[in-house]
């Protein structure tokens, strides 16, 4: 697991919106970045799961959430514009993005993959995060110091058989994530990596393993460390890297 320390203050006064707040992970995640002081835009496309971080947030005592129902299969550019004026008129700027959300698709071969579903997949996989990038960018650049994250999987970084779709949008994002880092090299303010956040106990793993015991492996909450640290000022040097939350 990659070590790591937070000051239990880290991300006081930071803005971060997760997309895909409402479970696994990004659930884990918002929950993370508000208990370090953060002030999380809750993303995601079931309103009831945002309700709940929300309100587990708030009887927490961390700084108020805020929740943004979308969802990023059928978002259309306007509405990525729509959110980018919403937040910069609620916040002035954002200081983090975590782009979590992403679906698995189909375990199958190539030759046979649906081509509605390869379509959905890179939706909300990769056009999504290009499409809340760009239109966020501005409110980036109104930050100090902000931090940009992509998620991968093993399978963004080495193809593997019948991983299809889901595996091809991962590489796309691992090469987007450079081109953007590479992109903002000159702009000390801004850096963007990826995670591959490795094996973990969420309902997206279980689709993809039916027949694994989820109890063998660690739950969201245990990754956390490298997320803090990516999203917090001791990365600040840290730009157009691929890092593994399981190392
Ligand atoms: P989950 O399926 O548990 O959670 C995914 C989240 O994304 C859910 O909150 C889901 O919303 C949201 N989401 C899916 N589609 C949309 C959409 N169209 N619009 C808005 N939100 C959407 O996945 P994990 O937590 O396991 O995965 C998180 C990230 O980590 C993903 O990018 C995944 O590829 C990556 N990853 C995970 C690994 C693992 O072992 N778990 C390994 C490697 C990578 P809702 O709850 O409403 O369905």
């Amino acid at each position: 697991m990659f070590e790591y320390t937070p000051s239990p203050t880290l991300l006081a006064k930071r803005i971060i919106l997760v997309t895909g707040a409402g479970d696994g992970i990004g659930r884990a995640a918002a929950k993370t970045f508000a208990a370090h002081g953060a002030t999380v835009i809750l993303l995601g496309r079931t309103t009831r799961k945002l309700e709940t971080i929300y309100d587990e947030i708030e009887q927490a005592g961390y700084p108020q959430a805020a929740i943004y129902p979308m969802n990023l299969e059928g978002a259309s550019p306007n509405d990525y514009e729509v959110l980018a004026n919403t937040l910069e008129n609620e916040f002035g700027q954002l200081d983090g993005l975590l782009h979590n959300a992403s679906v698995l698709g189909t375990l199958t071969p190539l030759e046979h993959y649906d081509i509605k579903l390869w379509y959905q997949v890179m939706q909300v996989n990769l056009n999504a995060p290009f499409l809340l990038t760009q239109t966020c960018l501005k409110l980036f650049k109104h930050a100090p110091d902000a931090s940009l994250i992509f998620t991968s999987s093993s399978v963004g970084r080495k193809g593997r058989a019948y991983w299809g779709a889901y595996s091809v949008s991962k590489f796309a994002i691992e090469g987007m994530m450079q081109i953007f880092a590479d992109e903002l090299e000159n702009d000390s303010t801004i850096r963007v990596n990826s995670i591959n956040p490795g094996a973990t106990r969420t309902s997206m793993r279980a689709t993809a393993y039916p027949g694994e015991d989820p109890m063998t492996l660690p739950p969201p909450e245990a990754i956390m460390p490298l997320y803090l640290y990516l999203m917090g000022p001791d990365s600040h040097e840290v730009n157009g890297q691929t890092l593994n939350a399981q190392d």
